[in-house]
């Protein structure tokens, strides 16, 4: 059957990469699983401003626990928890886990931004609004430290439910983030129509910029552009002090990758946090010569 609704089992073929109808039926069953037995955790990854000098918040990136506890990566279930229809139920449970996080942080530094990956499935969906109204009559943060991040593939998917759905939870105060920003198609439509407050440049951009000029003119333009726009931009995937050090002087204001840290524990960070213990990692120069 092409839809896999049928209570059987089948052994083999669990591969995100090749969605056969015996890949999609495994990875059904192990999705739901892990739901039920919250074999999801989250991890975070800290932001740097590149301004200041401190971690300004963190990205939640969500992990799944194989039966033998061995973590997979989103990069593999995410597509797969889209093509099974449990996405939705997956976002929903990491928002409601980001505004604990977010009051938790908020405590320790009630500026700290908190960023959740949202799928487009989830944009648009209504119940993520009223998610996102229930927590605010229930829990003490401010909003505008809730950042969801969204990318244009969803966006330019379904430009116009994604707009509305934008407004609708902007005038609740929360923010967006565009993320993996110039990966895709139609950027300049995308920033014309859609609300948002930071541009998450694309890794791509990112990774080679030291050694080649076109990325640093194409990193040079998105920052002139947002920051006409009056919005702030975040490299992603910086993995060395050089890389670093190139996107500060081009103007990005915020940098995230492995070298300013890697995921870690959601816990982790928090404790971390807490304890005021030096971030970024050892060797990374943060505030701005
Ligand atoms: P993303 O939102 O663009 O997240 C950044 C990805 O880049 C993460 O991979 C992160 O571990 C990785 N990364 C961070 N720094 C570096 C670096 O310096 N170098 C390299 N090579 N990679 C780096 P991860 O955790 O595997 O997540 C992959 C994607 O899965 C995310 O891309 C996001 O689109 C999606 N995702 C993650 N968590 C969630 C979630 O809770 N909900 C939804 N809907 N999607 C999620
Ligand atoms: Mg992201
Ligand atoms: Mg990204
Ligand atoms: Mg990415």
């Amino acid at each position: 059957k092409e839809e896999g609704r049928d209570g059987f089992s089948v052994f083999g073929g669990v591969d995100a990469e090749h969605p056969g109808t015996a890949g999609r039926l495994a990875w059904v069953d192990r999705l739901s699983e892990a739901l039920e037995t919250d074999r999801f955790v989250l991890h975070a990854q800290p932001i740097l401003d590149l301004r200041s000098g401190r971690v300004s918040g963190a990205e939640l990136l969500v992990r799944m626990l194989d039966e033998d506890g061995q973590p997979v990566s989103p990069a593999q279930f995410i597509p797969a928890a889209e093509r099974a229809g449990l996405i939705q139920q997956l976002d929903r449970w990491v928002l409601d886990r980001a505004v604990d996080v977010l009051s938790d942080a908020q405590h320790i530094d009630p500026t700290f931004r908190v960023q959740v990956n949202l799928s487009g499935h989830s944009v648009g969906n209504q119940m993520v609004i009223h998610d996102l109204l229930r927590h605010l009559s229930q829990r003490p943060f401010d909003p505008q430290c809730l950042v969801l991040e969204i990318t244009e593939t969803v966006a330019v998917a379904d430009l116009d439910s994604a707009v509305q759905f934008g407004r609708d939870v902007q005038a609740m105060g929360f923010r967006f983030a565009l993320d993996d920003f110039g990966a895709g198609f139609g950027s300049f439509k995308y920033l014309k129509h859609l609300v948002f407050d930071f541009i998450k440049v694309d890794g791509d951009f990112v990774v080679d910029a030291p050694s080649n000029p076109t990325d640093r003119l194409i990193l040079a333009s998105i920052v002139g552009l947002a920051h006409g726009l009056g919005k702030e931009t975040v490299a992603e995937y910086v993995e060395d002090e050089q890389v670093l050090q190139v996107v500060r002087s081009l103007g990005i204001d915020h940098a995230q990758g492995h070298h300013v840290g890697e995921p870690e524990p959601v816990e982790d960070l928090l404790r971390r946090l807490a304890r005021g213990e030096a971030f970024p990692a050892k060797g990374v120069r943060a505030a701005r010569p």
